[in-house]
């Protein structure tokens, strides 16, 4: 599943390719993709149809196309992924069975969108209205991880005397924004903590560690491209690489880069967790 840097990622190269693209057409082939106006494919494309691309924001995992009236909200969630297709491209490959969404500007390139477990959604924005009112998943969302809001004091205030695991926690999108299975089980074996830590029992001085760590992960993860671990692609159809460089993640069994001790492999709130018993406390 796509998650901050991956969601970044994405961005960026919406931002590249159709930073000021004037939406000429679009086709919706599944009337599910769109979560407003609900189900109604033929009112999206109308809306859409004759705007104007100016910049695309992220928030979380959402990404937002501010355009020259209204925005267009998109949630990637398991596999939703953009694809940029140049005219010829765009003529010669006939859309496969998992598009959802085909937009054209008016020289026939392409922005292609595919889902293949179809759980992706796309928001139309009226002009006028605030985004949260129509994407309202971003109401609940926490601070930013690069937010100077978001940091170890927020961490301590939020967590006081709470008894649920961090890495739970970590995941909690009211806690904070993007982070994903990946970022939590990462960040935390470079904070040296363990997942199964109660929240509320973390000092001040670990929670500076874990936020810095949570930051530096992220950032590194987004200079990568994203990760490999999932179906992630860019619009290009390239794969992150920070696969390469994962110390615990889906590293279950397998000998720590670190210690050398073996990676244990824990069931916390229905997500793999992935730790090293040896250096994390
Ligand atoms: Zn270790």
């Amino acid at each position: 599943m796509p998650e901050l840097p991956e969601v970044e990622t994405v961005r960026r190269g919406l931002q590249q390719h159709t930073a000021a693209m004037p939406i000429a057409r679009v086709v919706v082939h599944r009337a599910r993709a769109i979560a407003a106006p609900r189900q109604d494919p033929a009112a999206f494309c109308l809306a859409l149809q004759g705007r104007l691309v100016q910049q695309w924001l992220r928030r979380g995992k959402y990404l937002i196309a501010q355009l020259d009236q209204g925005h267009w909200g998109v949630h990637l969630r398991m596999t939703g992924q953009f694809l940029w297709l140049e005219a010829e491209r765009s003529a010669g490959h006939p859309p496969c069975r998992h598009t959802r969404v085909q937009l054209w500007d008016p020289d026939g390139r392409e922005l292609r969108f595919i889902d293949t477990r179809s759980f992706a959604e796309m928001w139309w924005v009226p002009p006028g209205k605030p985004v949260e009112t129509v994407i309202t998943g971003l109401q609940r969302l926490g601070p930013e991880p690069f937010d100077p809001a978001f940091d170890a004091a927020y961490l301590k205030g939020k967590l006081k005397g709470s008894s649920r695991p961090i890495k739970n926690a970590l995941l909690d999108q009211a806690l904070v924004a993007g982070v994903g299975n990946i970022y939590a089980d990462e960040s935390l074996f470079a904070a040296g903590i363990r997942p199964t830590t109660p929240s509320g029992r973390i000092s001040a001085a670990r929670l500076e560690t874990l936020h810095q760590a949570l930051v530096r992960v992220l950032e590194q993860s987004i200079g990568a491209g994203g990760t490999t671990f999932s179906d992630f692609r860019d619009l290009t159809g390239t794969n992150g690489n920070y696969g390469g460089m994962a110390w615990v993640y889906r590293r279950g069994g397998q000998s720590c880069r670190r210690c050398g001790e073996t990676i244990r492999r824990t069931t916390l709130g229905g997500r793999s967790s992935h730790w090293c018993p040896s250096c994390q406390h």
